[in-house]
């Protein structure tokens, strides 16, 4: 006879074995699935003469314009480069200059029932330090294969790839099907409100709506690291949130030979100290749990397995996550990274207050609303909290079962076989937010595939493009136009 406690351990046994009976099975039966495409073969394109037109782009130092001794000049300069290089662009095409310095050209296509499609970029640059470089940041040099210069990556090259793939289409006498609009703003870098804001709102006061915009955004990433071979396509389908506060902590100060028990900046750093130890609650957003449920078939069995499985192993999986990589964390949880802290101005008197940034980037699901009341409670009301910044909210999410997310697949596979492509949340910003309002598909992919090193180049020193890429990255956007509007 059994006892009652053997029967209970039984029972156990049997559920477990019973669950990973469950998970191996649905692991086994989780299928790569086959994106259609079509043969694409390499374009015999003139890379020399790409390569020295973003040399020529780098050199107008389009820096963002944020103080009222900067210049507007090089954007009027970069206006008339781009009509000088792309001719048959600007003569089929319509321009029309928003705020000065933002620009929008309208390549009308055949059949007016179609909703046009727009392909953003932006003009504008970050400012380089003159320090550091080996090239010149403003020099445009073309050597060891990289054109060199500040504005390369982000995002000059993304924008002369675009356009050289539309001027050679019309160059081999291809006719649009359906509308392309050229949407260059001229703030990015600085919000996007006097460009990619203003382009939105002149767009909707003429009732003009997009089937689908396409920007920046999602990188190339090495699957190794998630057991997959081959090369991870990251196409953002929404982008978080963002604001910033003041933490201001205030306790009269005095001389620092007899410190009182506690200052402002005592209390300030505790306050700093329990918002890094108490973030918000991480969790799986759409857009996230549609990530790994693409990336599941595609990687080794023991990954895969716990991928497929992800809602039974949540917890632990989670935790993975959130502590593995920055990037984990990040699209998992609404951040807080403190970015400034001011307390006296010398070495030896006690600060009255004392104040710290952050920047707080929202996760999906989440609003500002959400993020204040969380620091709020963690700091204490000793700590006045201020908004810096307008903020925004995360956007909405667009459509992956939308024809134009099965467009931009497809393109992305017949230029680059190995790469699989699959949506997330982007994580920093783009131009792309202010269009929702006159479209539901909007998608950001960047179709450079880059070495880490030069990753992180990126608004840094040294940023560079590849000549290779930079080819690669026109043929993409001749299939993608191919694909979307012909
Ligand atoms: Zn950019």
């Amino acid at each position: 006879m059994l006892t009652a406690g053997q029967i209970v351990l039984i029972c156990a046994l049997g559920a477990v074995a019973a669950l990973i009976i469950f998970m191996v099975v649905r692991t086994l039966l989780t299928k790569k699935k086959v994106i259609e495409t079509a043969q694409f073969r390499p374009l015999n394109l003139d890379v020399d003469s790409i390569a020295n037109n973003l040399s020529k782009a780098i050199q107008i130092p389009t820096i963002t314009v944020i103080s009222p001794e900067q210049s507007y000049e090089p954007f009027l300069e970069y206006h008339k480069f781009l009509e000088e290089t792309y001719p048959l662009i600007f003569k089929n095409g319509e321009k029309t200059v928003i705020n000065g310095y933002s620009l929008i050209i309208k390549l009308t296509g055949s059949d007016e029932s179609l909703l046009p499609v727009a392909f953003l970029a932006h003009q504008d640059v970050v400012p380089a330090p003159k320090k550091g470089w080996e090239h010149e940041p403003f020099g445009g040099e073309i050597k060891d294969g990289f054109v060199h210069g500040r504005g390369s990556q982000d995002m000059k090259g993304q924008m002369i790839a675009n356009l050289e793939a539309m001027e050679y289409l019309l160059s081999q006498g291809k006719e649009l099907k359906r509308t392309v609009y050229f949407c260059f703003g001229h703030d990015e870098e600085y919000t996007g409100k006097d460009g990619a804001k203003q382009i939105v709102e002149y767009l909707y006061e003429n009732n003009i709506r997009f089937e689908c915009v396409y920007d920046e955004g999602g990188t190339v990433l090495d699957g190794k690291m998630l057991g997959i071979d081959g090369k991870i396509a990251l196409i953002g389908t929404c982008e978080k949130g963002y604001v910033d506060y003041t933490l201001t902590s205030t306790i009269s100060g005095g001389h620092a030979a007899s410190p009182k028990r506690i200052s402002a900046v005592d209390t300030l750093a505790e306050a700093v100290y329990m918002l890094r130890s108490i973030p918000m609650k991480a969790y799986w957003s759409q857009p996230v749990k549609d990530m790994f449920k693409d990336l599941a078939p595609h990687m080794k069995p023991l990954f895969k397995f716990i991928f497929v499985n992800r809602d039974i192993l949540s917890p632990l999986l989670k935790l993975l996550l959130v502590k593995i990589h920055p990037v984990g964390a990040s699209i998992m949880r609404t951040t807080f990274a403190f970015t400034q802290i001011k307390g006296s101005d010398a070495p030896n008197v006690i600060p009255p207050s004392a104040t710290a940034v952050v920047n707080c980037r929202i996760n999906i699901g989440q609003t500002q609303k959400d993020v204040e009341k969380h620091i709020k409670k963690v700091v204490g009301k000793n700590i006045k909290l201020d908004r810096l910044t307008e903020g925004y909210d995360p956007s909405p999410v667009s459509d992956i079962t939308s024809e134009p997310y099965a467009k931009l697949k497809k393109s992305i596979v017949e230029v680059f076989p190995d790469f699989i492509p699959v949506p997330y949340p982007f994580i920093a910003a783009t131009d792309a937010k202010h269009y929702y309002k006159i479209c539901d598909n909007v998608f950001r992919f960047t179709p450079f595939e880059l070495t880490p090193e030069d990753q992180k180049r990126i608004h840094a020193l040294n940023e560079r493009c590849d000549i290779d890429a930079l080819a690669t990255a026109t043929q993409f956007y001749v299939r993608l136009i191919e694909n979307t509007c012909m």
